[in-house]
Order: C-alpha cells, then structure tokens, then sequence
C-alpha cells in the first residue's frame, strides 16, 4: 500500500513538474511577443520629503496583457532569463525620458536596471547619447545639467563587477546622471562598499522600515542613515505605509519617503492629476 502511495505521489510531481514547464515554456513566447510590441509600461511612484512634497519619482514596469496590468513579480524573472530584460528596460528609458520633457519635470525620476542591462558594454554611450538627443530635441529644454535621470542599481551588481559599476557611475556623473542602490541591507556587501562608490541616493529596503518596531532592527536603520549623512548620500526610505513609521524615520534624519501612506503607483494619467492639484 505504501509503495503505491509513494509512486503516487511520484507521479503527481511529475506532473507539477511537467504543468510548470508549460507554464514557463507559455510564458517566455509571451513574453517574446510583449517585448516586439512593446507592451511594457510604466507606473510611476512619486517620493516625498518630510513636509510631503514630491521630489522625484520612481519608474515601474508594469505589463500590459491585454486588459491585464501584469506586476513585476508576475513575469520580471523571466524576463532577466533572456535578454528581453535589456530591451524591455532601454524601452521604459526611452519613455521616461518621454514623459520628463513631456511633463516638463524638474526632479529626477529613477529607473531600475537589470544586471544585464547594467553589464552592457554601451549602456554609458547610449544613455549619454540619449539624454544628449532629447537635450537637442526638447522643446521645454531639459538641461542635461539637471539631473533627471536616476539609476536604480541593487548591491548584488557592485558584487558582480566593483570596478566597472564604480567606473560606470564615475563616468555617468559627469553627465549627471544619479546613481542610487535599491534595496539596501538585503544584501551581504559590507558597509564600507558604500563610501568607495560615489552614488546619491540609497534606498532603506521595506524589511527594515516594516520592523521598526524590533529594537535592532531601528538600530540598523539609524547607524544605516548615519553612515549615508556622513558620506553625502541621502536616503530614501521604501515601503512607508503608516504614520508612525513616518514619524520615527523622521525623527533618525531619513532624508525622504517612498510608500502607500504617501502615494502608489499611477499611470501617467493618474500621475498628472497629481501634479497639477
Ligand atoms: P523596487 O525597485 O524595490 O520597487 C519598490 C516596490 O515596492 C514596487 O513594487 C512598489 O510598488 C512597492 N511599494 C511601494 N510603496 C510600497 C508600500 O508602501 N508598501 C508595499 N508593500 N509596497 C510598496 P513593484 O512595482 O511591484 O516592483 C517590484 C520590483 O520589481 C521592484 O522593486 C524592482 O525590483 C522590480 N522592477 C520594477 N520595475 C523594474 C524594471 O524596469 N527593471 C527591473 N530590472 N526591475 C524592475
Ligand atoms: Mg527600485
Ligand atoms: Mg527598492
Ligand atoms: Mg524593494
């Protein structure tokens, strides 16, 4: 009896195996075909100082499937399996560029990258050529001298290569271009990565703004915000969903706040309303 149990039970994984295969198998030639039309688009989270003002913003993809809106975690990790990642993300560049000269922003709107698309040989030469043509084109005149751009990197990246990440943001500073590491804290790099790479911004991970409560955890928060005051960074607090988190980052010296208590993210339609009210 137990022996048929257990083939059983082969069997049923077999089949989640093989279900799961054609899931993934489905997924990635939808995916293919999302990235030739161009289905991918942008939600965008505005961030706040500690008097609420908006003062930049960050882009998320979202997947248009028909009349689905598609969360990252639906589909992102396939994505960075083939390359698509690379065009999907050079496509949301390009209409975050759109939409700055468009809206006519005046503060930095942050995109993230992939470690493939970080790891580009031409990423600096594209973007510096980028921001170039639309400086020739704008109507509005967005000055590459504002910085407007801002590029989201994750720590597991400077791991990957330290020399070209550092290069690559020296190089891209000096057409201002920021730099800022997401997630930060999730990772295993140590903290003196921090003072030997030049980025503007990092960004204190949910996980910590979640646990604020937990002694240590507000510990590790507060020597983390320190560290980046010390260093020039400014922080950027994730996840801030609750007033009470508000007041106790506030009251560490977090520079600014990027959370549902502020704002979610919104369709460009969405995003308008905001700015003009
Ligand atoms: P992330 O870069 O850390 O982005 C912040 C995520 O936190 C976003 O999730 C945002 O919607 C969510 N969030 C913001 N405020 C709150 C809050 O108060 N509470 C909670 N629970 N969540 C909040 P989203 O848009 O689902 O994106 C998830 C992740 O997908 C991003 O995390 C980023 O790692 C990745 N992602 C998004 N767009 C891109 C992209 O263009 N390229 C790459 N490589 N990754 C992307
Ligand atoms: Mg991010
Ligand atoms: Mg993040
Ligand atoms: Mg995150």
């Amino acid at each position: 009896d137990a022996k048929r149990k257990g083939k059983n039970q082969i069997g049923f994984f077999k089949k989640d195996i093989e279900q799961d295969t054609i899931r993934k198998l489905k997924l990635r030639s939808e995916l293919e075909q999302a990235v030739s039309n161009k289905e991918f688009i942008i939600y965008y989270q505005p961030y706040v100082d500690k008097d609420k003002n908006i003062v930049g913003m960050e882009a998320l993809m979202r997947w248009k499937k028909g009349n689905k809106i598609l969360l990252p975690s639906e589909f992102i990790e396939e994505l960075e399996e083939g390359q698509y990642i690379v065009d999907a993300e050079d496509l949301i560049i390009d209409n975050v560029l759109d939409d700055i000269s468009e809206l006519g922003l005046s503060f930095p709107v942050s995109v993230n990258l992939s470690i493939k698309s970080l790891f580009r040989k031409d990423l600096a030469q594209r973007l510096i050529s980028k921001l170039t043509q639309r400086k020739a084109k704008s109507k509005i005149n967005i000055d590459i001298s504002h910085n407007i751009l801002n590029i989201e990197i994750i720590e597991r990246s400077f791991l990957e290569n330290f020399e070209y990440v550092r290069n690559l943001i020296e190089n891209l500073r000096k057409f201002n271009v920021f730099f800022s590491i997401d997630d930060f804290g999730t990772g295993y790099s140590s903290l003196s990565y921090l003072s030997k790479l030049k980025v503007n911004f990092v960004k204190i991970d949910i996980s910590f703004v979640r646990n604020l409560s937990d002694k240590d955890t507000k510990n590790v928060t507060n020597a983390i915000i320190a560290l980046s005051k010390s260093l020039n960074i400014k922080t950027i607090a994730e996840g801030v969903e609750t007033v009470e988190q508000f007041e106790t980052l506030k009251s560490m010296g977090c520079d600014y706040y990027q959370g549902f208590l502020f704002y979610k993210p919104m369709p460009k339609s969405e995003l308008l309303k905001v700015l003009n009210s």
